[in-house]
């Protein structure tokens, strides 16, 4: 489906939530690299589609009504087998329904399991004064306690990208540190430019978070995705 279509079947359905499968097809659109997720709803069908994929694997609740997918049980990664996958639909079903039973799930998100990178965080919030605004900063502890964050007001060009990444305390693990890869840091300004560019040619999207993004020496991908529509 294209990004046109995703966002007229939300508004029909009057949902704001894309699930991750949505919002990663229209960041792929926007020229953002995402790994390819693909929907099943039977067990059988997770594993045909992880076959096609190729191990490992992820399985990922897929649910509107499910937008904290860790916290319900509903993530197993590294899925090596088709006994594992097997297991791993059972164990997500079962806890989710049992963390929100409520809930309506579509099925399972399949993707391909991304090597680790540098852990990254992107998303687009919209501020009262300013309107939409970009932010950058380093996934994992450094954001949740520390708030190393920038952000720019949208549109932002290269100019801009480039600043963002050099604002952030922690920029030094971007350079690579104790023998860690660097992170391919022109990659990352190149994804913050197209996410501004998608923000500000496409109205009505009141909220992007991608968390985390792997960075690579070369390249990166974004592993989680959310957008909220605005009501
Ligand atoms: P949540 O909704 O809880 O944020 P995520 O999709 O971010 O769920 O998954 C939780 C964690 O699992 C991620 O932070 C990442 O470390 C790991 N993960 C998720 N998807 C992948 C993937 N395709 N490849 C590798 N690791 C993944
Ligand atoms: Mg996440």
């Amino acid at each position: 489906m294209t990004t046109a279509q995703i966002l007229s079947r939300a508004r029909q359905e009057k949902r704001t939530v894309l699930t991750e499968i949505e919002a990663k097809q229209i960041l792929g659109e926007a020229g953002i690299n995402c790994t390819s997720t693909v929907l099943a709803t039977t067990k059988a069908e997770a594993v045909v589609l992880s076959e096609e994929i190729g191990y490992p694997v992820v399985l990922k609740i897929s649910s509107v009504d499910i937008t904290h997918k860790s916290d319900s049980g509903g993530v197993k990664v590294n899925l090596a087998n088709k006994e594992a996958v097997e297991q791993a639909y059972d164990a997500i079903m079962t806890s989710c329904r049992a963390y929100a039973p409520e809930a309506e799930i579509e099925g399972v998100a399949v993707q391909g399991m991304a090597k680790v990178g540098t852990e990254i965080i992107m998303g687009m919030i919209k501020d009262a004064s300013f309107g939409p605004v970009v932010m950058f900063g380093l996934g994992g502890v450094l954001v949740e306690v520390l708030k190393d964050v920038s952000f720019r007001i949208v549109p932002i060009d290269k100019a801009d990208a480039e600043d963002m990444t050099s604002e952030i305390q922690g920029k030094k693990l971007l350079a690579g540190y104790r023998g860690q890869d660097p992170a391919d840091v022109p990659c990352l300004q190149d994804m913050l430019v197209k996410l501004s560019d998608f923000v500000n040619e496409t109205p009505g999207i009141e909220e992007i978070d991608m968390n985390p993004v792997f960075a690579y020496k070369d390249g990166a991908v974004v592993v989680d995705a959310r957008i909220i529509l605005s009501a």
